[in-house]
């Protein structure tokens, strides 16, 4: 045929299918005056494409830069094919294969769905329901696979003839969109007071009057109110038994939020993405409710994400209300989120004044994500809804293997071949309600991805709730037992595609993990494959007395740490000051005795003591809640010098000692002098960070990276600090950016640990 054409065949891997990727390669071979097909079929999308070689080349560029926006390209291979000088472009059906269809995460309303809800003369103005292929509820509600309308909840609602027309029309910004509605025929809002023909304007009339509004969302049920009504947040407070635990914000635009926070760069566009997780920001000019976040620097905020919410918040025309509200999941503290509407009727006439439902079933419960910025890199807090399920790439293909992570903070994980999927979060499981979220998770996440687990991954803790379970459920399976720490360091290499003979220096530092000497580790270095591990070096044990008791009230982990450096308990300490004289006789004769007591190495409850010791806090009302006050306040101080840890060697083959008793004394010192306690706490970040580069130096081998991992790596002062200086030392360093440092990662780690045995 003539030179001047070229037709190729592209086949493009990765999350191509059920996120309007056809119509998208559609209609830009319609643009682009070129010829050909797009199909589907197991590998991925298949594109026959025919015209002018530099129209080709465009194309292929759009495809890897400008794909729709959910979908991930994963590769593009190309073949060349003879001419054959076709007309028209056309969308060929699915040859369903042996393979897997990858489930899109939940996507938030995009700006087209946006423009036409504000629209006055488009037939969608004002639906709560409004989606399209580019965004719409997507993974909570699909009961299986393949993705299809009968098999989402959007099953209970017939199309009405024009949306029908517009999922039937390849060059419609709705074709196959699965949840298709529109005021005809989609689901309807409803509202819990009295019989309202607007249940919308008498939702926003009870936030308006400082009422607790229960919101049904994509992923459950949210409580709402008037986050700068004092009273409201108190009242919302004490409903939710929730004592000092922040509340996220909830705002309808990029402008209102920049009001509430400080907002940069690479934070507005997280902030808007697809996913619109809660983004933790520094608090703006303006003030809030205190009972918003109590003693908090940051402010959790997000973007209204569904089209109910921006109706919510209210279009033009609409009477003022509520610009800031306060979105919290709607259950109890410590319960799974409620989502379904018989749990509804039961649990939220005790927590909220009025219920906005509506009759589209949430088949999934899923929370929202949390997202730090550091550095203007994205630091996962919490992965959840917008990004689960989407996969993970793994290095090294694997066998069907499940991960069931860890007993706070819980997420598990299946993988097979090239990829992991992790569930979206689950929660604490220290309840029956709560491992019955984990069966339906864990359930739900092998029907979307197919695989048949041959094998098991569980923490080798023994009183896990999630191992116990994989126990259970093993039958003839392996169960493989990984330490936790190993868990965390391998999740931090798989996340950066190391290769499986990879090894890394490993600084793992977290609250609480199981060590193989039945210890409770947590301020560990390790020379680290996925394979398995050597402990390099540890933070000295001290005793934890009471378990518990010692992590709710850290003064006693500051007394233990003081009776373990060798310092007087003097009444001048603020740490003794806060622990009651009967208190203090039980506890110095459990440090002498033993009894009562578990080794510990934990960095997490250092942080804590010296929290305490600083008189930043003595009881805690949430994990960690010490050390983030602390972190808050060291911010913006820059110290002169740091305190120093002592490293002991090891007496033979044994692990070497980091020894916080230098630390612990001159944070005493500085205290009785009266040095300021966010001075303190710089000093003492400044010491982490310090220790960091020295265990590098002295335990790791030139060229070996670096891997930070652990709860305590969300701390931002402390994960920027240690990776300036170890990159100024020459350090290749990785740190989390898709899975979170804390337990919420740990069950992609436990895959690639079980993976390489
Ligand atoms: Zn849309
Ligand atoms: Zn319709
Ligand atoms: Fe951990």
């Amino acid at each position: 045929m003539n030179a001047d054409r070229g037709r190729c065949r592209l086949l493009v891997r990765g999350v191509v299918q059920g996120v309007g990727f056809r119509p998208f390669v559609y209609s830009t071979a319609a643009e682009l005056a070129l010829t050909g097909s797009v199909s589907n079929d197991s590998a991925g999308v298949i594109i026959d494409i025919e015209g002018a070689p530099a129209a080709l080349r465009e194309f292929t560029e759009r495809l890897r830069h400008r794909p729709p926006p959910l979908a991930v390209i994963e590769s593009i291979e190309r073949s060349e094919l003879p001419v054959r000088g076709g007309t028209g472009f056309h969308i060929a059906g699915t040859t369903r294969g042996s393979g897997r269809t990858l489930a899109s995460p939940d996507v938030a309303i995009c700006a087209d769905c946006a423009r036409e809800l504000t629209d006055p003369a488009d037939r969608r103005y004002r639906h709560p329901f409004i989606n399209c292929t580019n965004c719409g509820p997507r993974f909570t509600i699909i009961a299986s696979l393949p993705y299809d309308r009968d098999r989402t909840s959007m099953a209970d609602f017939a199309m009405c003839r024009r949306c029908a027309r517009e999922y039937h029309d390849p060059a419609d910004r709705r074709f196959h969109a699965q949840p298709i509605a529109c005021p005809d025929c989609g689901p309807a809002l409803d509202y819990s007071i009295a019989d309202t023909d607007d249940p919308l304007a008498a939702a926003r009339k009870m936030l308006r009057e400082g009422g607790i509004l229960a919101v049904k969302g994509i992923g459950g049920y949210h409580l709402a109110c008037d986050a700068t009504d004092e009273d409201a947040v108190a009242l919302l407070r004490a409903r939710k038994r929730r004592g000092d635990k922040p509340f996220a914000v909830m705002v309808a635009d990029r402008a209102t939020a920049g009001t509430i926070a400080r907002i940069d760069g690479d934070a507005a566009a997280i902030l808007s993405s697809p996913q619109r997780p809660i983004l933790l920001l520094p608090r703006g000019t303006r003030p809030l409710a205190a009972a918003v976040a109590p003693g908090n620097r940051d402010l959790g905020v997000m973007l209204a994400y569904t089209p109910l919410h921006l109706l919510l918040f209210g279009l033009p025309g609409d009477p003022p209300g509520p610009d800031v509200l306060v979105m919290t999941s709607a259950n109890l503290g410590g319960e799974p989120i409620c989502y379904t509407d018989d749990d509804a009727a039961q649990r939220l006439p005790e927590l909220a004044d009025a219920v906005l439902g509506h009759n589209r079933r949430i088949l999934v419960p899923c929370d929202d994500s949390v997202v730090r910025v550091v550095d203007g890199e994205e630091l996962p807090i919490r992965r959840s809804r917008g990004y689960a399920p989407l996969p993970l790439a793994l290095p090294t293909p694997a066998a069907p293997t499940v991960a069931v992570g860890a007993d706070v903070k819980n997420t598990c994980a299946v993988a097979d071949g090239r990829y992991a999927w992790l569930s979206q979060h689950i929660g604490d499981m220290d309840d029956l309600a709560t491992l019955h979220a984990f069966e339906a998770a864990e359930r739900h996440l092998e029907e979307l991805t197919g695989v048949r687990p041959q094998r098991l991954a569980a923490d080798a803790h023994p009183g896990y709730r999630s191992s116990a379970w994989a126990h259970r459920s093993a039958g003839e399976r392996p169960v493989h037992s990984v330490q936790h720490h190993h868990a965390h360091i391998a999740a931090v290499m798989g996340e950066h595609g190391l290769p499986d003979t990879a090894t890394v220096t490993g600084i793992a530092f977290d609250g609480t993990g199981f060590g193989t000497d039945r210890a409770i580790w947590g301020g560990e270095v390790l020379a680290a494959g996925y394979k398995g591990f050597r402990r390099l070096a540890h933070l000295a044990y001290v005793p934890q007395p009471g378990g518990d008791a010692s992590v709710h009230r850290p003064y006693r982990m500051a007394l233990a740490h003081l009776h373990a450096a060798g310092i007087d308990w003097s009444e001048a300490i603020a740490s003794v000051a806060a622990c009651p004289s009967d208190e203090r006789r039980v506890l110095i004769h459990q440090l002498e005795t033993g009894l009562g007591c578990v080794p510990t190495s934990s960095m997490g409850r250092l942080f804590d003591a010296v929290a305490s010791l600083a008189g930043v806090r003595h009881r805690v009302d949430y994990e960690a809640q010490a050390a983030i006050e602390l972190e808050g306040l060291a911010r913006d101080v820059t110290p002169e010098h740091a305190y120093r840890f002592a490293i002991i060697d090891p007496d033979a083959d044994g692990p070497a000692r980091i020894s916080p008793a230098p630390v612990l004394a001159a944070v005493v010192a500085d205290a009785l002098a009266g040095v300021d306690a966010g001075l303190i706490g710089a000093r003492f970040h400044a010491a982490v960070a310090e220790l960091i580069v020295d265990a590098a130096r002295r335990f790791g081998e030139p060229g070996v990276p670096v891997a930070l991992s652990g709860g305590v790596f969300q701390n931002a002062l402390l994960l920027s600090l240690a990776r300036h200086r170890l990159a100024e030392k020459g350090f290749h360093v990785i740190t989390h950016h898709r899975v979170p440092p804390n337990d919420g990662g740990l069950a992609f780690g436990q895959l690639l640990a079980a993976g390489a045995q």
